[in-house]
Formats: C-alpha cells, structure tokens, sequence
C-alpha cells in the first residue's frame, strides 16, 4: 500500500481506528465491517470508507476488511512496531498523573525522561520515570534522541523552556500550558487545555445539548 498524504482530520481518526481493530484483534476477529467500526468508533461508516481509501484498504462487499492487515498497516503509519520515547517537563499534578498514565499498552509510547526545576524532584524516580534537574535537560534529551516533549510547567516558564527544547532538537511539543507557544516551523506543537476543553463542552451542552453523531 502507498504512502500517500493523508488529510489531516484523518490521520486525527487514526488512533481510533487503531485502538479498536486492537480490540478486535486481541479478541479473536478477522473481519470488520464499516458498520461495525462505524459503531464502534462513533465516526459514519461512509468516512470510514473514505478515509480507508487513502490507505489502500478496500473493504470487500459482504466480507468487511481484513483485521489483521489492517492493523499491520496501521502499526506501520502510526509507528507502533517501534517505541517511542517522550520527554516530560514539569513533574506536578498533572505531571505525575502523565507519569502514572499507561500510554505504553496500546501506542507502544514511554515517557523515559521527566525534568523539574524542583531539586526534591530532580534525581528520584518518579511512576518509575527518572527525573533530571532543567540544567541536565538538553544533554538529556540529545543524549536518549528523544524527539517529543510533554510540558506540564505553570505558563510563565512555558516559552522559556519551549526554546530550549528546540535548542536540543525537539521536533513535537505536547503542550499543556494556556500559553501558545512560539516554536520554529519544523517544530510542531499539539495543544492541549483542560480548561478550555472543558468550557467549549459545557458551552456545547448549554447552547446545543447532545449530538449523537461526531462530526
Ligand atoms: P499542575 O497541575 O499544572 O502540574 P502544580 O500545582 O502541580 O500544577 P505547577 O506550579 O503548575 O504545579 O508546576 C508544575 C511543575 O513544574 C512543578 O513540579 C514545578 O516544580 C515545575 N516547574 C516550575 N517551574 C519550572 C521551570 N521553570 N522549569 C521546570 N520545571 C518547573
């Protein structure tokens, strides 16, 4: 199967996908439909086909696609047959919830180095992640070639640090903090705020209700 440009909303569906042919796989099915996965997966079957075109996956008529090739292919373009280190900068709350949280069991990532400023910190190991001092971070993370950074640090550390990680040849930042963050274009950052998340749902709720369908 050729590796095409996929579209970008879905490569976003890619996980999903995966997740739950995983799921399938580990209980025993060798087929799926697009019904079922469109079910299972809450995206409509028409998108599934859809987006399984761009991979070169055409389901059979009566039969549904192949789980395990699938699966194959899909640990191929989301780089699951090799592990993937991550970084951590900032061991708080949420930090330490990151830390404890198994990304491992079904997207074969680790966070293999976390970093904090704090020196109670620095130096124990923490969900069995080692925890560096910020003065070892760059040697660090050129040292162990990790690629990708979590940054869970209070926002006005957030800009400061972010330009050291792409000193240090970071290529990804997954960014907890409220603060947008200035990077380079070869540096890509995925943001992620609770809060706001959390308001745009309330928001939702309050003006639309419930959907049934995600679009
Ligand atoms: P959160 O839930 O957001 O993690 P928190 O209250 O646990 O919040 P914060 O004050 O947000 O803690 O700090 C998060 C972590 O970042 C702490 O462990 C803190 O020691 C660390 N930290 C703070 N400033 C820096 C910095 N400049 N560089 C690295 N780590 C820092």
């Amino acid at each position: 199967m050729a590796e095409a440009i996929i579209p970008k909303a879905t490569a976003k569906r890619l996980p999903l996908y995966y997740r739950y042919l995983n799921f399938l796989a580990n209980s025993g099915t060798t087929k799926v439909s697009s019904t079922e996965l469109s079910e299972a997966v809450k995206v409509d079957s028409a998108t599934i086909r859809r987006d399984f075109s761009y991979f070169g996956a055409l389901g059979k008529r009566g039969y549904g696609y192949d789980v395990v090739d699938l699966l194959k292919f899909f640990k191929k373009i989301l780089n699951q047959d090799r592990l993937t280190s991550v970084g951590l900068v900032g061991v708080g709350n949420l930090g330490h919830a990151l830390l404890n949280y198994n990304f491992r069991q079904a997207n074969n990532i680790r966070i293999s180095a976390a970093f904090d400023l704090n020196p109670d910190l620095a130096g124990t190991i923490q969900s069995g992640v080692p925890v560096y001092p910020m003065t070892d971070m760059v040697k660090q993370l050129k040292e162990q070639q990790i690629e990708i950074v979590i940054l869970t640090v209070p926002t006005d550390a957030a800009q400061g640090i972010t330009d050291d990680l792409v000193a240090a040849g970071i290529k990804g930042i997954m960014n907890f903090t409220p603060l947008r963050i200035s990077v380079p274009d070869y540096v890509r950052v995925q943001n992620v705020d609770l809060a706001t998340e959390l308001q745009t749902l309330i928001y939702f709720l309050e003006h639309y209700g419930p959907t049934l369908k995600d679009t």
